[in-house]
């Protein structure tokens, strides 16, 4: 079935948005966009060169003077008017984000709208960036601390949320009055473009949020170089976070990182069964397996690993796979070959050592992107499984004794992003979140991100948090006045 039309075509762009126009690379170069579900080329992007990021950079500085003189109120009024253009495309937005990342455009739907909901989130938050009144040492002064937006940043951002993982960085730095630069992942460009193309049509100044495309080496690069960009916020691998962290160190940027995750989902003896299996369906196979939040090892109780299997095979048996467009289709593609090719070897490793196949374990039998969505049992810490992110739709399921051995085993890792627990013991409750090592928990939930609370993580997973109160802290500097001679 050939994918439906846009029917607003004017938010496909194929051009970079800079400098307050749509811009072509000077070289002329551009690189393809491809459909994972079909293989086939949807789009064409600028490569743009060091130079033109670097104009970009300088454009953005000097819209950010005027952007952070706007008074707040009419600030929050554009970014509303914004979110308010992304609602009211949001069939389209969608549509082009299932065309380029192969998610179902049901979840593609719920992405807009998880995407939008920050900007209007941040657009009330810029009304509320309050300073602060410190009681002083001495009558004759008064201590002010004030916050002030931290300069021009740039965003890098990866492919499996190519909407969401842009309005959460955006909407914040233009609330704080900042201005900002994206760079999208190389494989989903064209949803960083429609907003951008969206937030121009909302009137947000241009220059004040600008979109670059190309390669990372020369795009990325150029923006962790260049000095007039004082922020930096990175969601992505912890490998390439690590990367960015040594580039930012060589001019002290200010770096938010949302990086790599190992969920942990604990199922204890006394959970409710059919409520963990509908949280792990949610928070494993959403997005094909493909998010940093995804339940990536599962333990469950020994005493309740039977009954727990015989409600998950139906579940994960009645996931459909197909084309993301397509009535039904509830598990898209993977991202890329490469992508693909990791989760095939991590179950061949599996299997090597020992874990047991109950569903899929292999690629679909058409020649596109597709793996089957998949049950190992048998999983145990030795496996590469374990200790990396297998960002495809495969659950590992190992098992355990007792609180102590979960937690224990559940920690077991150098990254703390998510995780997730099921049980009715309300001793347990607590005694489990707060000892689990993660920067967020869900207690009998698969799913836990929303615009009002703040998503991060610890330990190699990054610092920083996205959404909430907190989530415009990283985009100011606080400024500490001293009033003095206030008494003579
Ligand atoms: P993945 O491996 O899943 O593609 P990455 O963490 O490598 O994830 O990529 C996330 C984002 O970081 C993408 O936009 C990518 O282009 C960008 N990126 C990758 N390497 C670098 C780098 N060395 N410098 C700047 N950006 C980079």
């Amino acid at each position: 079935m050939p994918a439906p039309e846009l029917s607003d075509p004017s938010l496909k762009k194929q051009l970079s948005f800079f400098c307050g126009e749509w811009r072509a690379a000077a070289s002329g170069d551009s690189f393809p966009v491809f459909n994972p579900a079909s293989g086939s080329q949807i789009a064409a992007v600028p490569s743009l060169s060091a130079p033109e990021v670097n104009e970009a950079v300088e454009f953005a500085a000097d819209a950010m003077r005027a952007w952070s003189e706007v008074p707040a109120p009419r600030r929050a009024a554009l970014l509303r008017a914004w979110f308010e253009e992304i609602n009211r495309h949001s069939a389209d937005l969608a549509l082009l984000l299932t065309l380029e990342q192969g998610k179902p455009l049901a979840e593609a739907l719920g992405e807009i709208a998880y995407g939008a909901s920050y900007i209007e989130w941040f657009s009330e938050e810029a009304k509320r960036l309050y300073g602060e009144m410190i009681p002083a040492p001495s009558n004759d002064r008064r201590i002010l601390v004030i916050r002030q937006p931290v300069g021009v940043c740039a965003a890098i951002t990866p492919w499996n949320f190519p909407n969401a993982m842009i309005t959460r960085k955006v909407a914040p730095a233009l609330a704080a009055g900042c201005s900002i630069v994206v760079k999208p992942a190389s494989q989903t460009p064209l949803s960083a473009l429609a907003l951008a193309e969206l937030a121009s049509r909302a009137g947000l100044p241009p220059g004040v949020l600008s979109v670059v495309t190309g390669e990372a080496s020369t795009v990325g690069t150029a923006l962790l170089r260049h000095p007039l960009v004082r922020k930096v916020t990175f969601t992505g691998s912890t490998e390439t976070g690590k990367k960015i962290l040594e580039e930012c160190a060589k001019s002290v940027k200010k770096v938010t990182m949302e990086l790599g995750g190992n969920a942990p989902f604990l199922v204890f003896s006394d959970a409710d069964l059919d409520a963990a299996v509908e949280g792990l369906m949610a928070s494993k196979f959403r997005n094909s397996g493909q998010t940093c939040v995804c339940a990536n090892r599962v333990f469950v109780e020994e005493c309740v690993l039977e009954p727990f299997l015989a409600k998950l095979l139906p579940a994960v048996k009645n996931l459909c796979i197909g084309n993301g467009w397509e009535n039904g289709t509830t598990q898209g593609p993977l991202i890329d070959d490469s992508a693909l090719r990791k989760v095939e070897s991590l179950v061949e490793n599996a299997k090597s050592l020992g874990a047991s196949v109950l569903l899929g374990g292999k690629r679909a039998s058409n020649e596109n992107q597709f793996f089957l969505p998949t049950v190992l049992t048998n999983c145990h810490h030795d496996m590469a499984l374990a200790k990396e992110e297998i960002f495809g739709p495969v659950a590992a399921i190992f098992s355990f004794h007792s609180e102590e051995e979960a937690i224990r085993a559940a920690n077991a890792s150098p990254v703390g992003l998510a995780a997730y627990f099921y049980s009715r013991d309300i001793g347990k409750i607590w005694r489990v979140a707060e000892a689990l090592e993660v920067g967020m928990v869900g207690v009998n939930t698969g799913t836990i991100s929303n615009a009002m609370a703040p998503f991060g993580g610890i330990k190699e997973s990054g610092f920083g948090r996205e959404g909430s109160k907190y989530g415009i802290e990283d985009y100011t500097n606080l400024k500490y006045i001293c009033m003095a001679g206030i008494s003579s």
